[in-house]
């Protein structure tokens, strides 16, 4: 996996590509990272890279033509123009990072990690030129419902969540599917995890939605969260771990953990139990 970060701040990078699962991956050339100074592709003296917005208002606007140069050069064939235009590779995605895009999750991450090269952009000031969106970029992402000042840290969000789903990134190779948002936890009866044990009444329930009996997969990307962790000490400052977890009977600590994963997502996150019961039809 190749990925090209396009930015007016390269420094921006240093640190969070050099640690952890992305500073291994790079090391063992699982991925590679570029970072790409928007300037270089600037013509002026002064290397301007935004302008100001037609038809008035706050802030600059960062102007397509370096963009459209640093994409193209990087990918060495051009995207054309508005009387012809080319084909992006179908194993590259050009990501332009944008509040007003369609939301990143661990499904996007999943459909990312298949390709072969991401090229991100990093929109600052009041954002990018709309024809970036619509002429340069594959897909317009955002990472939240909020607004941040640049795409320099969600674009490193989008390496991060990619990176550690690549085939021999993560150590333990289990531990990308029995997590939040992941197959390995969603709710489906007849799932491996559920196995031979006895359904939670959710799981009845979701089980038993319309439609979700005729679907191999029904829930796939409507999963759980991930059921809580602990470690030791079993007990600090008086508070102790669930007693099943130092048990040792494995079928009740996978039951344990299925109910308060349940228990979790409905807590914090009760969005994902009704997209398992409107997106199953
Ligand atoms: N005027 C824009 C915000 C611009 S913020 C709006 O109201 O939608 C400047 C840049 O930060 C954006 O171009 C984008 O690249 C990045 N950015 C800000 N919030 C983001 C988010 N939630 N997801 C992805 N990128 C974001």
């Amino acid at each position: 996996m190749r990925f090209d970060l396009i930015t007016i701040f390269p420094e921006f990078f240093a640190g969070p590509l050099d640690h952890g699962i992305v500073r291994r991956a790079r090391e063992s050339k699982l991925a590679e990272v570029h970072v790409q100074d928007l300037r270089e592709f600037t013509k002026d003296r002064h290397r301007t890279v935004d302008d100001r917005p037609f038809g008035g208002g706050e802030g600059m606007v960062l102007k397509p033509e370096p963009l459209f140069e640093a994409v193209e050069s990087l990918l060495g064939s051009s995207v054309g123009d508005a009387s012809k235009r080319s084909e992006v590779d179908q194993k590259t995605a050009i990501v332009l990072m944008s509040a007003a895009g369609r939301l990143f999750r661990q499904e996007t991450a999943r459909r990312f990690a298949e390709l072969e090269r991401i090229v991100l952009i990093c929109g600052r000031y009041e954002g990018v030129d709309e024809r970036v969106a619509e002429r340069l970029a594959t897909e317009e992402i955002s990472i939240g419902d909020f607004v941040l000042s640049g795409g320099e840290l969600p674009a490193m969000m989008i390496v991060d969540a990619v990176t550690r789903l690549l085939p021999g990134a993560l150590g333990n190779e289990a531990s990308s599917q029995n997590e939040s948002f992941s197959a390995g936890l969603n709710l489906a009866a007849g799932s491996p995890q559920v196995g031979a044990q006895r359904a939670t009444p959710l799981q009845l329930e979701v089980a038993n939605a319309p439609g979700s009996a005729s679907h191999e997969s029904p829930v796939t990307d409507h999963p759980l969260l991930d059921f809580p962790h602990y470690t030791r000490p079993a007990e600090y400052r008086g508070w102790s771990v669930p007693e099943v977890l130092i048990g040792g009977n494995h079928a009740e600590v996978a039951k344990w953990r299925r109910a308060a994963a349940i228990e979790k997502t409905r807590r914090n996150r009760p969005d994902l139990l009704s997209r398992a019961y409107n997106e199953t039809s």
